[in-house]
């Protein structure tokens, strides 16, 4: 491997050695990665493990961004789905991917994507990843989801481990700001800051952006999602940087989207809280009048549900009863796990201490007849009475004529005390942002590449089409780790042209 050589100036000595005190700083290197998350981190060792000499840039004080919480990453004709006697096809994939989307999408980015995913398990597994299981994202789904250990935060700081060991470069609390170009309009490098003030120059033959979307910047929320007040889980620090500094040198944009879902309770409660996963079930979801709007079982694929959400306004109560409680809580359990972090079956045995909380907290109640929980949620009373009147009725014939949904959960709302959790429209983050194509170039919108400067991950646009992909589990980690390793492929093969 060559070794990396930084370029420290004298104020940099100085600042080094001087607290409060900025200074300028420049690096040299093959490739720069800018943002550390799930692409980044990729992106980083993929390019590391080719001898390449790397800087990558990290925002926050830890690498991993959001990526560090997720559970596991798609892969279709895997060693693992082999063993598992898994049969999914690469061509079934792609066509199902491109129609979930309506062909919004990329067909020949999708198509790389896809192509990849088994190659780059192997490539985790060589690296030391243990995967635990294969998963879908609900009943009868499909099994793409490979759940490693210790949650994305395990193999990013595996990865980052080997890649410092490597000897190459990562700086923390540093944010890239803008790109350097030469005349040729070329991409030579990223301008950055970091916590101290200093001022950072990374000289690169090849750039690659992986600052995981723009959940986090307001303004852009505003401007380009179609729900700009849902809260996103997770977002911290990612203000649309790497889209904005692409745009900036041309980039084309494309496919920005929100990651639709729903959200019971306020911001910051957990996935595994017992409240929120009965609000993660089928049951009767009424708008703030007290009127049905859906099929229930759409919540199976969250992007749906936060469609439908978006639709009647952002807001909506579960309601279920006694009974149904007594069966979530004593007998069956849940009928839907919540992730693999609640899984089904569960019975929910913190329920009576979490609901006080919830209960206080503003976001669940409980009456002794629907006249009194229309009074605490604000339901009109009327409505509430009739459209479980109407609902009891399509449980007692096991037909549901207003949404046709599954009859496997149509629970009565009979048998008081009645509960009722607030939910909210929500999201796990944007998609989208840059265009780029298959080789994970940035290109402009007329689809001419930018020299030197590639994308990968959440801010970039083309493997979705109108809705977050539920279908694929995995499909974003295993979108950002694919491109991240795609794109520094193509960078090292453009480096290999330059003089
Ligand atoms: C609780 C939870 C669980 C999830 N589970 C799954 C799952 O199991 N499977 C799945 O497919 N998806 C899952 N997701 C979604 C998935 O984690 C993200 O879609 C994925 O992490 C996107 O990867 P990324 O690299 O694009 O962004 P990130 O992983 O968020 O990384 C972006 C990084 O860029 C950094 N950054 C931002 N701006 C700058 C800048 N200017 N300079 C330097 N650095 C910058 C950020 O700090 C961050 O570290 C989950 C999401 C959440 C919230």
């Amino acid at each position: 491997m060559k070794t990396f050589v930084r370029t420290l100036t004298a104020a940099a000595v100085i600042a080094a050695m001087t607290p409060g005190f900025a200074a300028d700083v420049a690096y040299d290197a093959d490739i720069v990665v800018i943002g550390a998350g799930g692409a980044g981190t990729a992106a980083a060792w993929a390019a590391a493990e080719k001898g390449l000499k790397v800087v990558t840039l990290e925002k926050q004080a830890m690498p991993g961004g959001t990526c560090k919480f997720s559970e596991g990453i798609f892969a279709v004709e895997s060693s693992m789905q082999r063993n598992w006697n898994y049969g999914l096809t690469r061509d079934e994939a792609f066509q199902k991917i491109m129609n979930y989307g309506h062909w919004r999408g990329n067909a020949k980015m999708v198509r790389a994507f896809v192509n990849k995913s088994a190659d780059t398990i192997d490539w985790m597994i060589r690296n030391g990843v243990k995967f635990e299981k294969l998963f879908s994202n609900y009943p009868n789904g499909l099994y793409t989801w490979h759940i490693y250990e210790g949650r994305g935060a395990g193999w990013i700081n595996l990865f980052m481990q080997k890649y410092k060991d490597a000897g190459q470069t990562l700086l923390t609390n540093t944010w890239g700001e803008s790109l350097i170009t030469d005349k040729s309009g070329r991409v030579i490098g990223v301008k950055a800051t970091n916590k101290a003030g200093d001022k950072i120059t990374v000289n690169a033959k090849a750039t690659v952006i992986a600052t995981g979307g723009f959940f986090a910047n307001k303004e852009m929320r505003e401007k380009y999602l179609r729900f700009p007040t849902a809260d996103g889980l997770a977002q911290a620090g990612k203000t649309g940087d790497g889209i904005r500094m692409a745009w900036s040198v041309g980039g084309g944009s494309e496919g920005l989207e929100v990651q639709a879902s729903y959200r019971p309770g306020p911001r910051g409660i957990g996935t595994t809280n017992h409240v929120a996963a009965t609000a993660k079930q089928p049951h009767l979801w009424l708008t703030p009048k007290g009127e049905r709007f859906c099929d229930e079982k759409i919540m199976l694929e969250w992007p749906f549900a936060g469609n439908a959400l978006e639709r009647i306004g952002g807001t909506m109560y579960v309601v279920y009863d006694q009974a149904t409680l007594d069966h979530m809580e004593k007998d069956q359990g849940i009928d839907l796990g919540v992730g693999v972090m609640v899984p089904v079956g569960t019975k929910l045995n913190k329920f009576q201490t979490e609901f006080a909380d919830a209960q206080k907290a503003g976001w669940a109640f409980k009456a002794n007849t629907l006249d009194e929980l229309a009074k605490m949620t604000g339901m009109n009373p009327d409505k509430l009475k009739k459209t479980v009147k109407a609902y009891n009725g399509f449980c007692a014939i096991r037909h549901d004529e207003e949404f046709a949904k599954d009859p496997a959960y149509l629970r009565e709302v009979k048998t008081g005390p009645f509960y009722a959790v607030k939910s909210v429209a929500s999201s796990l983050g944007t998609l989208g942002g840059i265009k780029a194509n298959e080789r994970f170039e940035v290109v402009t919108q007329a689809e001419d590449p930018i020299p030197g400067l590639y994308a990968a991950g959440n801010d970039v646009g083309g493997m979705y089409g109108d809705s977050y992909d539920l279908l694929m589990a995995g499909s974003t980690v295993g979108f950002a780790v694919n491109s991240g390793r795609i794109a520094v492929e193509s960078a090292s093969e453009y480096i290999k042209t330059l003089k």
